[in-house]
């Protein structure tokens, strides 16, 4: 199909397809590459995967598994002064972490090194290909503007014999690094700047985490990507916008080796942009480098393995994706939207539980000293297969400091001096006074329990306008929780550039709760990778890296509501 086709394509989902996955079954339907359907997900391995490709590989598996093809795992590793096995390690786990395999199909740009060295040379033998000697910045300024046509390298017109000479000396290690690149002969007036003799290869002189010391000339990403394509039998090379001008120059070297019984094509999708987050992997090395976070895998970092952290579900992120869709235009995506998806799916899942984040002390003076009940808890109120727990009262309890107001404004349904609230599960009680200290500040406060109020009995259907979460002041355990908010406090944070990356920074993103307490049986039960609700706070699990049993760590997913829509309007 041609450009100016591809083009007319409506981005709009017609019959439950979306425009990449339309085109696919056309060139299926029309028995296009002997009705083959193959794709590639291509990370470079410079940095860990986050949202934005979490995008791309729903993109790239789901299409090959919605129609019955296969997509390889393709890592871009054309560049060994970035690139580093831990990322590598980082970008399999991520992947299957989001449900998708590539079975036995992964494989390397680098493998391909002999094969694009070997199209290279034959190029140079058929005038295609020429080295020149200038450097960067004289190329640069000879490439023109979209308006202008570029100047002629002085090398352009030297001799095979002379190109193919000072190439594999190039690649003998003869020559410094950016004293000469390899240059595909095309067209220095072309109005696609990218045909204004592109650059083939480079001299790198860093050893490749998979080929050592073999080659000293590295192939760029346009005269790598197309032809390792072809190699593997990719069908459809599906990618981001901001490879549309680097079409005609996939089609250009692909056809080198390409015929009509098969040929990959390149379709472009809009990339995934957040407010609220960055998603450059240089911003990205940069807060991880300088400490900004705590790695890669820092709950607050938009990267897979920090949603993972964050306590975010694979369900909720593939939601997310399905939700803003695949469009041919440009757009920011709101990341409330992302926030609403992990609600959404932790409120079937998560175990309810009770946690106390800032406590204060309750006295029930009417209850028995020695006393223990144990009173019966949900699970979970959305799901009926979920079960309940038991969990102990006694007559010291904890609940929240906010959820206790001496002088209460109107309306202050919670405790206070003289009014009654319910105990969630147990009883209702109603506040007799407080003790302070020297500086005023609340040290304890006095209740007394209705006895017939108890969940179950006739009086628990007695209505009292306030219900709070609490816990056994003898049966508690602490916990640390770590309260995790945006990382940026500016909507448009990838695009400011008037102003240094560190004054973006929320300076509140990561509030330390050292000694919460919570209830027994989230002690015993929480493990790596349970999502639980703390009632009337928000969501929570377990950190991965930090929490040990004798020291439990929490980190909030997300709060219960989206606080952020009111501050903001
Ligand atoms: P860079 O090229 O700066 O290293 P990159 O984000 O393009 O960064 P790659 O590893 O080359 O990183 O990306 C692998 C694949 O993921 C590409 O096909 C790319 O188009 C896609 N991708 C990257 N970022 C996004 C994004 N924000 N939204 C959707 N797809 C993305
Ligand atoms: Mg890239």
């Amino acid at each position: 199909m041609s450009e100016s086709e591809n083009k007319e394509l409506t981005p709009e989902k017609e019959g439950g397809l979306n425009f990449v996955e339309q085109i696919v079954a056309d060139d299926l339907k029309a028995g296009k590459n002997g009705g083959r359907l193959s794709t590639r997900f291509p990370p470079e391995p410079n940095g860990y995967l986050h949202i934005g490709h979490a995008k791309a590989i729903c993109m790239d598996f789901g299409v090959a598994e919605k129609f019955g093809g296969t997509c390889n795992l393709r890592f871009d590793d054309t560049n060994p002064v970035k690139e580093d096995v831990e990322y590598v390690d980082s970008i399999r786990e991520d992947i299957h972490w989001l449900g998708f395999d590539w079975g036995d199909r992964e494989y390397y740009a680098s493998d391909y090194f002999l094969q694009l060295y070997e199209l290279a040379i034959r190029m140079i033998k058929e005038g295609k290909a020429y080295v020149d000697e200038q450097t960067s910045e004289q190329i640069a300024e000879q490439k023109g503007t979209p308006t202008q046509p570029g100047v002629e390298s002085p090398y352009r017109n030297r001799p095979v014999e002379e190109n193919l000479d000072l190439f594999q000396r190039m690649n003998a290690g003869e020559f410094e690094e950016g004293s000469m690149v390899l240059r595909a002969k095309i067209d220095m007036s072309s109005s696609n700047m990218h045909f204004r003799d592109p650059i083939m290869y480079r001299i790198i002189k860093h050893p490749h985490h998979r080929t050592g010391d073999k080659w000293k000339v590295y192939p760029m990403y346009d005269f790598a990507h197309g032809q390792s394509d072809y190699f593997e039998g990719v069908t459809h090379s599906i990618c981001t916008l901001e490879f549309v001008p680097h079409r005609p120059l996939y089609e250009y070297f692909v056809k080198e080796l390409a015929d009509e019984s098969y040929c990959p094509r390149q379709i472009e999708f809009n990339r995934l942009n957040l407010t609220y987050t960055v998603l450059s992997k240089r911003k990205l090395l940069q807060l991880v480098k300088e400490g900004l976070v705590d790695g890669w895998d820092d709950p607050r970092m938009p990267t897979i393995s920090g949603l993972r952290r964050r306590g975010y579900t694979p369900e909720s992120i593939k939601s997310f994706i399905n939700r803003i869709g695949y469009t041919k235009y440009e757009a920011v995506n709101d990341i409330s939207l992302l926030e609403y998806s992990i609600r959404e799916d932790l409120n079937k899942h998560a175990t309810r539980v009770c946690a106390v984040i800032n406590p204060v002390k309750v006295v029930i003076t009417n209850y028995p000293e020695d006393l223990t009940e144990y009173m019966e808890m949900e699970n979970n109120p959305e799901d009926s297969q979920a079960g309940t727990h038991k969990m102990p009262f006694s007559r010291e309890l904890y609940i929240e400091r906010d959820d206790f107001m001496e002088n209460p404004p109107k309306k202050f349904f919670r405790m206070t001096p003289g009014g009654e609230v319910r105990l969630k599960g147990a009883y209702i009680v109603k506040c007799t006074g407080c003790k302070k200290d020297a500086d005023g500040n609340v040290e304890e406060i006095y209740c007394e329990y209705d006895a017939d109020t108890k969940s179950g009995m006739p009086g628990s259907m007695r209505k009292v306008k306030g219900t709070l979460h609490w816990v056994s002041a003898r049966h508690c355990m602490d916990a640390e929780v770590r309260l995790y908010d945006r990382l940026f406090n500016v909507e448009n944070a990838s695009e400011v550039k008037d102003r240094d990356f560190h004054e973006l920074l929320n300076p509140d993103s990561m509030k330390v709760v050292e000694h919460a307490k919570i209830e027994p049986f989230l002690a015993e039960n929480a493990k790596p990778g349970d999502h639980f609700q703390f009632q009337r706070i928000g969501y929570f699990t377990p950190d991965k890296k930090d929490s040990r049993p004798e020291h439990l760590v929490f980190n909030r997913t997300i709060t219960l509501k989206d606080s952020w829509q009111k501050i903001n309007k």
